[in-house]
């Protein structure tokens, strides 16, 4: 007690000779007095939320800027810091891989997560990235909770931040989808929460975090709140002032089963049966407003930010995804989803200000990858772009096997972009395993729209600095990426002829936006080009922890605070 008395009278002694005794005080003094000051000024955040949103390409934030309240997106840029030539530096570009780099500071080469499903070489299966058979699912019957990170290999600053605060810091992720909550928050994390859809509409977790779901949840769930979302979805400003998008009514989009055109308004109420109940919720603007509420029932459930050790939320927002995969990036659609996701975040911001404190937090904002522009309406303007007929490949590819190798069985599997071969087998028919693969990737590039190909004998031979080569590098893992990888030409991808898709190297895919503001963040803007692993060291740096195990960005020291 009297030490704390002493070092109180000390601190007021330092304020008072700061004030207006400046003049009078020694160098010895001086330096006393600055050291004081910046230990007195060096408390971490009370909260810092990171937020991914799901398919945000960059010019989502430019395109639209002129409809963005004065409380979201331009909030963080007016407050914030802006790094405007943001880019993902691996490929593919897709949500799991994408979660796990933005939070473990590194690509799918260390922390292993090298699609959203993958061939598992071992188990000769194909696997998904967040899947856990050990363990069951909390809040629903079905398996839609057996989940965990158990396949992510390093670790995220949101396990950093627990190892240095005594796991007293808490982390809480939360997503509509299981990978955009469950990645993020590590494998530390004192929860991850996602969306179970279909006739339930609940947020649900695993035994991998818990036995049963907490009282908030349980009330939440309760609480009808996603049902309320069942209603008429109609663009928030009158859609003729939409000038930043394309004609409501095309041929390039999706839309509901149930509706001829896919255009305004959508009843959600009278859809939702035929598009899999609450699920309809999730390729709306609603599903970024539910989780928005859930967030927020979080940051109360769980005292978030109450005290002056370092939580993390992890929130991301999914629908922005659901919507572009089904009306795409120029559709009215995408566009009032973004208008509606400004006033969530707006929402979401003010809440924080008033529960934790303006200043008292830290937000990041990015997202998981890009998108590209619907080939079909590329190819509307004479922009080269197109679809890949994978079927017409593998009869011509499997008819040069049997030329070449009487026989094609030692194909095992062909998934994102990858070919994997039996090893074994080719081993067993006297042949060299670099041998086939130079041998694929020497036929195979004669394919129509296959612009590269490598083998893995390349890629773990050579070491790539520059260009699509590079992104390639640091998506291949040695120990779970196959043997040969393909490039399609830009703009062409194996989707349907209506919405976006993305997982590409190009800036269609890679160039996202990132986002900076609140404690400890200065203001300001770069071209400088910086990647999505440099987000989990940046904010590593700012709390002064330890950078996540295999961390292969670089702390943005230009958008820290210094004073
Ligand atoms: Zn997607």
């Amino acid at each position: 007690m009297l030490k704390r008395i002493f070092s109180s009278l000390l601190f007021l002694f330092f304020i008072l000779s700061c004030n207006s005794q400046k003049s009078v005080v020694t160098d010895e003094n001086a330096s006393a007095i600055s050291e004081n000051t910046k230990v007195s000024n060096h408390t971490n955040p009370k909260l810092v939320v990171g937020i991914v949103v799901d398919q945000m390409r960059y010019d989502y934030l430019t395109r639209f800027y002129n409809k963005y309240g004065d409380g979201g997106f331009k909030r963080m840029i007016k407050e914030g810091f802006n790094c405007r030539n943001n880019h993902f530096n691996y490929v593919p570009t897709y949500t799991g891989p994408g979660h796990a780099s933005v939070y473990t500071g590194t690509t799918p080469k260390y922390h292993g997560i090298i699609g959203n499903n993958w061939y598992d070489k071992e188990q000769k299966t194909m696997v998904y990235c967040a899947q856990d058979d050990t363990v069951s699912s909390v809040g629903t019957t079905d398996d839609a909770g057996q989940m965990s990170p158990n396949r992510m290999k390093t670790t995220s600053f949101t396990d950093e931040n627990r190892l240095f605060t005594q796991m007293q810091g808490k982390t809480i992720g939360i997503s509509l989808k299981d990978r955009g909550a469950i990645l993020p928050a590590g494998h530390t994390a004192n929860a991850a929460y996602w969306f179970h859809g279909r006739d339930e509409g609940v947020w649900i977790s695993s035994t991998f975090y818990m036995n049963s779901l907490p009282q908030w949840v349980s009330d939440f769930n309760a609480s009808e709140k996603a049902a309320s979302y069942f209603k008429v979805w109609d663009t928030y400003y009158d859609i003729s002032s939409y000038t930043e998008s394309g004609p409501d009514e095309n041929t390039f989009e999706g839309g509901f089963r149930g509706k001829e055109k896919a255009t305004f308004p959508y009843d959600l109420a009278q859809l939702k049966d035929e598009n899999r109940g609450f699920d309809i919720l999730k390729a709306t603007p609603y599903g970024n407003s539910l989780t928005t509420d859930f967030a927020i029932e979080a940051i109360k459930g769980e005292q978030l930010g109450q005290d002056s050790i370092t939580d993390v939320l992890a929130v991301s927002y999914s629908a922005t995804d659901y919507v572009g995969h089904n009306f795409g990036v120029s559709s009215k659609e995408i566009e009032d989803t973004y208008i509606r996701l400004d006033k969530d975040l707006e929402r979401f911001f003010e809440f924080l200000d008033t529960e934790v404190g303006e200043g008292q937090y830290t937000v990041f904002l990015t997202a998981d990858h890009g998108a590209v522009e619907v080939p079909a309406f590329l190819q509307s303007m004479k922009i080269p772009s197109g679809y890949l007929d994978n079927s017409e490949t593998r009869t011509r590819f499997t008819d040069y096997l049997n030329r070449k190798f009487k026989s094609s069985d030692f194909i095992e599997n062909i998934s994102n972009d990858q070919i994997f071969l039996n090893r074994r087998y080719i081993d067993s028919l006297g042949l060299h395993i670099n041998q086939v693969q130079e041998s694929i990737v020497n036929e195979l590039i004669s394919y129509k729209h296959v612009e590269k190909v490598f083998s893995a004998h390349t890629m773990t031979t050579t070491n790539f600095t520059t260009g699509i080569e590079s992104l390639l590098q640091n998506g291949y893992n040695q120990k779970r990426s196959g043997d040969i990888i393909l490039v399609a030409d830009p703009a062409y991808i194996s989707y349907g002829k209506t919405g976006s898709t993305h997982g590409s190297g190009l800036n269609y895919d890679t160039h996202v936006p990132l986002l900076f503001f609140g404690k400890g963040i200065t203001h300001g803007e770069t071209y400088q080009k910086t990647v999505i692993p440099d987000i989990a060291p940046t904010i590593s740096a700012l709390l002064g922890i330890s950078f996540p195990n295999a961390a292969t960005g670089q702390p943005l020291g230009f958008v820290i605070d210094k004073n």
